[in-house]
């Protein structure tokens, strides 16, 4: 069970969770990070306390310091700042809750230290997913999932004694906001209409990925980097009612599958626990009011981002980058209104074709490839 954490990303929608949960079960925070929401942060370092402190952004690392003069907290800033954040010895897991790539040298950081690493933050493991299982097997980091479908497998693959009884990994998908609309429809789709989600409140980018199918693209090529299993073991069905989280099939024909309402703070609490379990205060699922559960087949005709990514899967190499780096940089374009909905998977598939992938990738070709991707988009919209 988890003592005290360092906490990448307090002030976003799993950072805010997370904190939550550490109230309940007393655990301690012992560094908060954020980009750039002074205000939201003050408030949270005047009630957790930390021993340190980090803003991204310089200029807002400043004004912070400034308005908590009164505390004796030291604040730092840039990626030094945040892979402090993550090495501190005082901290015996790191949530990694911010959002992008700019979470991979922190984790590293921490895999380093040998820390537990509950992790929220996908795109790390989308880019340099087997960099970061080879430093977690080198340094006996634990490495416990936060995303709820990979929280699900986890939990269903315990007492699990052979990779060779696991026969598929299902991952389940709500569909998004777009489910069952023709083409010509979902591509028009506005950022008002991308941002409503139907079962989920989280943060801005994830609910873009959620409306492409891109987020289930990247939790495809999470789940095979975490759970070691190739890309033609993995399938994904989509589940309107996000009640079933995930499921493994066994090869002698069980499916065994994790429920529960949906609400982070279970996975999150799972991560901080495992492998014990704590009580939770949240409402319990109550199978005989919860709605019929469905099953469909995801449409990649209409979704052609959830398509990408699982061939990217099957590539390999630096195609994963830059799958992720092409995709941050689109939903960014989409969220400051630059170009239309249908226009993200077109970016990223232009950017996949045009970038060579390179195979045994270090952490530099990783960089490179993700600087590669963006340029790409940037240049291409
Ligand atoms: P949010 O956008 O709500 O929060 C992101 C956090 O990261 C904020 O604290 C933000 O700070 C910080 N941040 C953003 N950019 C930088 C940067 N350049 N440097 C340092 N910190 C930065 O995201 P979510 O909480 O929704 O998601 C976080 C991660 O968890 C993502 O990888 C997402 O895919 C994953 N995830 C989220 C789920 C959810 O339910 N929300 C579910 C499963 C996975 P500031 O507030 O100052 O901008
Ligand atoms: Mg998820």
């Amino acid at each position: 069970m988890t003592r005290a954490i360092s906490l990448l990303g307090s002030t976003g929608s799993i950072g805010r969770q997370t904190l939550d949960v550490c109230a309940e079960l007393g655990i301690r925070v012992e560094a908060l990070t954020a980009n750039s929401n002074i205000e939201l942060l003050e408030q949270q370092t005047r009630q957790f306390m930390p021993r340190l402190v980090v803003l991204y952004e310089e200029t807002a690392a400043q004004r912070f310091q400034e308005r908590i003069s009164d505390l004796n907290i030291p604040v730092l800033h840039g990626i030094d700042g945040l892979i402090a954040a993550a090495s501190m010895e005082e901290s015996d897991t790191v949530v990694t809750a911010v959002v992008g790539m700019i979470g991979l040298r922190p984790t590293l950081a921490a895999i380093e230290k040998g820390k537990r690493i509950a992790l929220a933050n996908k795109e790390t493991l989308v880019c340099a997913g087997e960099l970061v299982m080879g430093s977690a097997r080198q340094y006996g980091a634990e490495i416990i999932p936060v995303d709820s479908e990979h929280s699900a497998i986890f939990q269903c693959l315990q007492g699990c004694n052979s990779s060779d009884e696991v026969k598929r990994l299902i991952l389940t998908c709500s569909g998004g906001p777009f489910f069952g609309l023709k083409k010509d429809e979902v591509d028009k789709k506005t950022k008002a209409d991308a941002l409503r989600h139907p079962n989920w409140k989280m943060g801005e980018k994830i609910t873009i990925d959620c409306a492409t199918l891109m987020n289930k693209g990247l939790e495809f090529i999470e789940a095979m980097r975490l759970f070691d299993v190739p890309a033609d073991q993995i399938s994904v069905v989509i589940h309107r009612q996000s009640i079933i989280h995930s499921m493994v099939e066994y090869r002698d024909g069980s499916v065994i599958a994790q429920m529960g309402t949906p609400d982070m703070r279970l996975p999150i609490r799972y991560a901080l626990t495992y492998p014990a379990r704590a009580h939770s205060p949240l409402p319990p699922l109550d199978l005989l009011s919860c709605p019929p559960l469905t099953f469909h087949e995801p449409d990649t005709t209409v979704f052609p981002a959830l398509r990408l990514a699982m061939e990217c899967a099957r590539i390999g190499g630096t195609s994963c980058a830059v799958l992720n780096g092409a995709n941050e940089e689109a939903v960014g374009l989409f969220l400051r209104n630059e170009i239309e909905f249908g226009q993200i998977p077109e970016l990223v598939s232009g950017a996949l074709d045009a970038i060579e992938v390179k195979y045994n990738a270090q952490l530099s070709d990783i960089l490179e490839a993700d600087r590669c991707a963006r340029l790409y988009v940037r240049e291409a919209h």
